[in-house]
């Protein structure tokens, strides 16, 4: 799992730049950032009117309202150091009793979480406290599970002395100490400060873990949301299903590419269904292959009758940075006449247009590909040039550096904006999400 990384963007992998109304979410290009405003716009203009602290108890936190389709901020009420329990069942559960879920991280995005979030709500069972509309409508009308209110608020946990109390190591980018808040502005200062040199290794029996209760932000909407998505998202699956090379070749009027709808399933086994496409997640779009399984005889043999699948190939190109060899290529398992036809669905739940698949594989093979070929060859070269040095030569680690900054010229090019570009050019129509 990919560390934290503020600036990270909120849709991609890639660093991005602050959302330059609310200064929190951040995004690589205007594309990404139009993807994500659905979500991001029911928080972002709303975030000037929290930044002001009414009481140093309060934090700021993210409320679902059961019959409304926009969630908002909240003052959490504290009690001490911990949010108040009873306070939080009276102001936002009308006095009913409610259960936590800890997300820890975006399953997703496939990376860990500034903060650790919880999320308090009702869930499935509590039919008669009606279905929450907010998360309902935030996740594209797919999630029915939580009933009643919800409201979810953040949490760091650090390491610290026992004798001096100073931090040893602090987790997150949350204020160093939550006692002291009127200089909202030195939070970020404090945060860019705590590099490894402040981290001090001390004698185990002298620290304890603590806590911190620290403010929500627009981000972690997305971060709740993609969980939310991943884990509890209920409703049939509309995906797509890519036919083998075989069917195509003998008949013409077989399409390639056709929707699939899928019953309710539980989606938090279909996450474990893997392989992804390692493109279409640099992409921001989590694609998930559904492949039959390698002791299922009886499918292996219908597959190789269906032959290979080059589309498949195509979602499936190597692009990990330690495969410098292979890097920008078809891994050899895709190009086997076992894989035949392959259903592919979204590991967030939302639904695949055929049209648009079809394009983003078309894009992949006819823009995509030609683009890495020169850059391919340059790679190779430097390796073979790394290859001949000795152990000792200083210029191993020139041709490692050139290798890397190939790798990320080929990878830079994997962006909504060339991809919208070169559908238009090609008369390509999208049906957005
Ligand atoms: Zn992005
Ligand atoms: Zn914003």
């Amino acid at each position: 799992m990919q560390p934290h990384d503020k600036k990270r963007c909120a849709v991609c992998p890639r660093p991005g730049k602050a959302c330059s109304r609310c200064g929190r979410s951040y995004y690589c290009s205007k594309e990404c950032q139009k993807f994500d405003w659905p979500l991001h716009r029911t928080l972002c203009a709303s975030f000037e009117n929290f930044q002001q602290r009414p009481d140093s108890q309060k934090r700021r936190a993210i409320y679902f309202p059961v019959d409304s389709d926009k969630p908002k901020f909240v003052w959490l009420p504290m009690s001490g150091h911990h949010p108040s329990l009873g306070a939080i069942r009276e102001t936002f559960f009308s006095g009913e009793q409610f259960w936590p879920v800890s997300i820890d991280e975006n399953p997703l995005q496939r990376t860990e979480l500034r903060h650790d979030i919880l999320l308090q709500c009702h869930m499935h069972f509590r039919e008669s406290l009606g279905m929450n509309q907010s998360i309902y409508s935030l996740s594209g009308k797919t999630c029915s599970y939580f009933k009643g209110p919800a409201i979810a608020y953040c949490s760091s946990s650090g390491i610290r002395s026992k004798s001096t109390g100073r931090v040893v190591r602090d987790y997150g980018d949350s204020e160093a100490d939550p006692s002291e808040f009127d200089d909202s502005d030195s939070e970020e200062d404090k945060a860019e400060g705590s590099d490894e040199e402040d981290i001090e290794y001390g004698d185990d029996s002298d620290t304890e873990e603590f806590l911190e209760w620290n403010d929500a932000d627009p981000t972690d909407l997305r971060a709740i949301m993609d969980y939310i998505l991943v884990i509890h998202g209920n409703e049939r699956l509309l995906g797509a299903l890519i036919q083998g090379d075989a069917i195509i070749d003998n008949s013409t009027s077989t399409k390639r590419f056709s929707g699939l709808e899928i019953p309710p399933t539980n989606h938090g086994a279909l996450c474990t269904l893997g392989p992804d496409s390692t493109v279409a997640r640099l992409f921001g779009m989590p694609l998930t292959l559904m492949l039959r399984s390698e002791k299922d005889k009886p499918h292996e043999s219908a597959a190789s009758a269906e032959g290979a699948n080059s589309i498949i190939g195509l979602l499936m190109l190597n692009l990990e940075t330690k495969h410098s060899e292979s890097f920008g290529e078809i891994p050899e398992r895709f190009r086997a006449k076992t894989i035949g036809t392959v259903a592919v669905i979204r590991q967030d739940g939302l639904p695949i247009f055929s049209s648009y698949l079809e394009a983003f594989c078309a894009w992949i093979k006819d823009d995509l590909r030609p683009s890495f070929a020169d850059t391919h060859q340059q790679c190779l070269a430097e390796l073979e040039l790394k290859k001949a040095c000795t152990k000792d030569d200083k210029k191993v680690i020139e041709h490692k550096e050139n290798i890397k900054e190939l790798q990320g010229k080929m990878l830079d090019t994997i962006t909504r904006a060339r991809f919208y570009a070169w559908c238009k050019d090609k008369g390509f129509e999208l049906k957005h999400l």
